[in-house]
């Protein structure tokens, strides 16, 4: 049985202070709610600190949006899997398409990424999805499947136990133009398809795959019903409790 995984990747957005009062928030509400999925929140990095702190007590997973692919050296304005372990994070999102299209980021980097990350005994979301072009273009299962294979090479049947991934296409995400529950249903059967041919149908049976792009309270419901979606990485609407809350008691 796959346990909802419910994920809001902050971005670029909530000072340190103004995320430490929504993540107390937040805890206080999911204890109030008997919220029953994990919930995850990915702050930015320089709030990493104060959330940890503000969310002690709760099963809320705090995690980073990114992380360097070198344990420590030269990188300017980069962040080690070592800092973010010492900051309380155990959870790294990678690969998330504006890494991918903003800063140049390759399968290949992406990879070495996820392979630092699970030697350093972290949890990992990968996340995978077309552009509108690949997907109008007929290339959306060429497109994931080189993004599964490279992204998780040299990646163990063993790690993949702490290995999620997050279907998202690039069109779908903060533009309110969401896939289809079918959509997201069909290409979460192919990935699924796709990790049991790299590694075995029990893996594949129990990974987690979070549907992501433009996810609110109004399409959750229809997203979760489908027997491929497990979860949820949410953008926008991961921002406040007024939104994120009905989110993750869409089951209540
Ligand atoms: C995302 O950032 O991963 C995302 C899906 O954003 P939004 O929910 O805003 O579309």
């Amino acid at each position: 049985m796959r346990k909802a995984y419910i994920a809001g990747n902050w971005k670029m957005n909530l000072t340190p202070s103004e995320g430490a009062r929504y993540a107390a928030e937040l805890a206080a509400a999911v204890k109030e709610a008997g919220v029953d999925c994990r919930v995850m929140i990915a702050p930015a990095f320089v709030a990493i600190p104060a959330v940890v702190e503000a969310v002690k007590g709760s099963p809320i997973i705090v995690a980073a949006q990114n992380m360097a692919n070198h344990t420590s050296g030269a990188y300017t304005g980069e962040v080690a899997p070592a800092m973010l372990k010492d900051a309380g994070v155990k959870t790294v999102i990678l690969g998330h398409s504006e890494r991918r299209q903003y800063y140049g980021e390759t399968d290949e980097i992406i990879n070495s990424k996820v392979i630092l990350a699970l030697s350093e005994g972290m949890d990992v979301v990968l996340c995978v999805g077309e552009t509108l072009d690949e997907r109008q273009g007929g290339r959306l299962e060429e497109v994931l499947s080189r993004q599964i294979k490279v992204g998780l090479k040299d990646v163990s049947a063993e790690d993949m136990a702490r290995i999620t991934i997050a279907y998202e296409p690039v069109w779908a995400i903060g533009t309110g133009m969401t896939a289809t529950p079918e959509d997201a249903d069909g290409a979460h059967s192919f990935i699924r398809a796709t990790v049991a041919s790299l590694y075995s149908d029990d893996i594949a049976k129990n990974l987690i795959i979070q549907y992501g792009g433009s996810v609110k309270a109004g399409n959750i419901k229809a997203l979760m019903a489908k027997e491929n979606v497990d979860g949820a990485l949410v953008g926008g609407a991961s921002l406040s409790l007024e939104q994120f809350l009905p989110i993750i008691t869409y089951n209540k």
